[in-house]
């Protein structure tokens, strides 16, 4: 099977190369993410492997003749047009759990850094070199209603951390788990109880039509304690960037961490998207949301990076070659189409 592998690093190269089995997968490396505007010379793959940062949207699909399947090295596979793959009948794999452990760690790094105002100490002893604790004052965790919305496999690690700080675990899940509540010594509560209730609130859902700001102005201003944290590290769409910029500035919550961003991708790349200019097809408005939030003491910003230790991305690797060779002998895994 002939694989176009987009974006990986030298050392992933080597990884799949010593590791791609019995010699199924002809495997072409491209150092780009894979868009409308980013395509590789040749268009005859019958596979695509991609990230988060690609957007392989149907006028992409349409380019490749041959695709028969896209495998994404990611868990979320928002950045994939599902509807125009089902019209294709092109198979959609992803990483459905690489990194259970590794993102709920990193959600933790952000609540602490978030409470304790560690990043806020860091910047000061850094820029300043001062020793003052002034404004600097935290809050404990132990005691502390942590909501976690959606308890998938994210949000279970999550919860797991939460009760060795000491803290009360209420939950949200479309699908709730009553045996994973019960083991786990939680209770789930209607969405708007755990917004209510909350200290900390954080994101676990996947991001799709039911998921979209489901952090909204309404939600901020009238259910949220003005107390209360928010932590986003599921997809940026989950919450509703121009409400969050108001919540924040009219002190309707604490604080946020946000590992993602509603556009984020043109953060990443502004100077390519200042010169190219799509305005079309992004928000401008939550573009400039995302730069006064990330000016926003109160706020950190992190670069969707929660995924990102040397053992998520080996098992990223592993279940992503399983996908393309159990695809060769037809025996498909880890499908979401
Ligand atoms: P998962 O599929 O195991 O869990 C998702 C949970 O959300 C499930 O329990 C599901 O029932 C629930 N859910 C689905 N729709 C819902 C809705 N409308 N309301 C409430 N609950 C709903 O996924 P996971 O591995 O826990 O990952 C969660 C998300 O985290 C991914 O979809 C991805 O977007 C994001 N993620 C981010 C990073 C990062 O680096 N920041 C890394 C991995 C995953």
């Amino acid at each position: 099977m002939k694989v176009a592998f987009f974006n990986p690093e030298d050392w992933e190269k080597e990884y799949i190369q010593n590791h791609s089995g019995k010699g199924d997968l002809d495997i072409h490396f491209f150092d780009h993410e894979l868009d409308a505007n980013n395509m590789p010379g040749a268009t005859d793959f019958e596979a695509i492997v991609v990230f988060v940062g690609s957007m392989v949207d149907k006028q992409v699909i349409d380019k490749f003749p041959n695709l028969k399947l896209i495998s994404t090295r990611s868990t979320g596979y928002d950045h994939i047009d599902l509807e125009a793959c089902k019209e294709r009948d092109i198979v959609v794999s992803n990483v459905p759990d690489y990194g259970a452990n590794t993102v709920a760690e990193f959600t933790f790094g952000l609540i602490l850094s978030l409470v304790r105002k560690i990043h806020t100490g860091y910047d000061q002893v850094r820029e300043t070199g001062s020793f003052s604790v002034e404004g600097l004052r935290g809050v404990d965790l132990r005691g502390k209603t942590l909501g976690v919305v959606g308890t998938g496999h994210i949000g279970r690690n999550v919860i797991r951390i939460a009760q060795g700080f000491g803290m009360e675990v209420i939950a949200y899940d479309k699908f709730p788990n009553a045996s994973l509540a019960s083991d786990n010594n939680f209770e789930y509560k209607k969405l708007n109880e755990v917004f209510k209730e909350s200290d900390i609130i954080t994101l676990h859902v996947p991001y799709n039509k039911d998921t979209h700001h489901m952090i909204n102005s309404e939600v901020l201003d009238e259910i949220i304690s003005d107390n209360a944290f928010l932590v986003n590290t599921s997809r940026g769409g989950v919450v509703d960037t121009e409400a969050l910029v108001h919540a924040l500035k009219n002190k309707k919550l604490a604080g946020a961490a946000l590992d993602v961003l509603e556009e984020e991708g043109v953060i990443k790349d502004e100077l390519e998207f200042f010169i190219e200019g799509h305005p079309h097809e992004v928000d401008l408005k939550t573009v400039l949301a995302n730069h006064i939030l990330i000016d926003m003491p109160n706020v950190i910003v992190t670069p969707h990076n929660a995924f990102n230790t040397k053992e998520a991305l080996v098992r990223i690797l592993d279940t992503t070659l399983d996908n393309l060779n159990k695809f060769t002998e037809n025996k498909p895994v880890n499908i979401v189409s």
